[in-house]
């Protein structure tokens, strides 16, 4: 579990120019851990494509706040409304190649085109031309000439 790459992540990394020098991947998924391990979020398929805000409504928001001034700055600082506004509104995702959520997409469909094998007493073969996946987390569906 990851937190996206968006602007609010890129502009909260902006408070702590010495971050900036890390692979902004690296520091999406750090990031993440960093409430994981401190029972802050839950690391849980449930997440997948929840903001912040969602996954920490039933948290307390000072061990939240603390948690984000410790991996921004090291120590406790205040943060500002505004650096906790974007926070919020970060969103989950999972490691997987779902591209809305981060779910593991799973074979959903698929359309075949039908080759004659021109003799009529050997029957056709059939082509996959379109492959359907759906992402169990999101519902969402692409389509795929490849096979995933
Ligand atoms: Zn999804």
């Amino acid at each position: 579990m990851k937190f996206k790459i968006d602007s609010h992540l890129l502009r909260i990394i902006q408070e702590n120019p010495g971050m900036q020098t890390e692979p902004i991947s690296k520091i999406a998924e750090d990031f993440c851990k960093r409430f994981i391990d401190a029972g802050l979020i839950e690391d849980t398929p449930e997440n997948y494509g929840a903001i912040v805000l969602q996954a920490t409504y039933d948290k307390p928001v000072i061990r939240v706040l603390e948690c984000l001034s410790t991996f921004l700055f090291g120590e406790l600082k205040p943060i500002h409304c505004d650096v906790f506004d974007d926070f919020c509104n970060m969103t989950i995702i999972g490691d997987g190649n779902c591209q809305v959520c981060g779910g593991t997409l799973e074979p959903y469909d698929s359309e075949e085109r039908e080759i004659p094998s021109g003799d009529y007493d050997i029957p056709p073969t059939y082509k996959v031309t379109k492959y359907i996946y759906k992402c169990p987390v999101c519902g969402q569906i692409i389509q795929s000439e490849t096979e995933l």
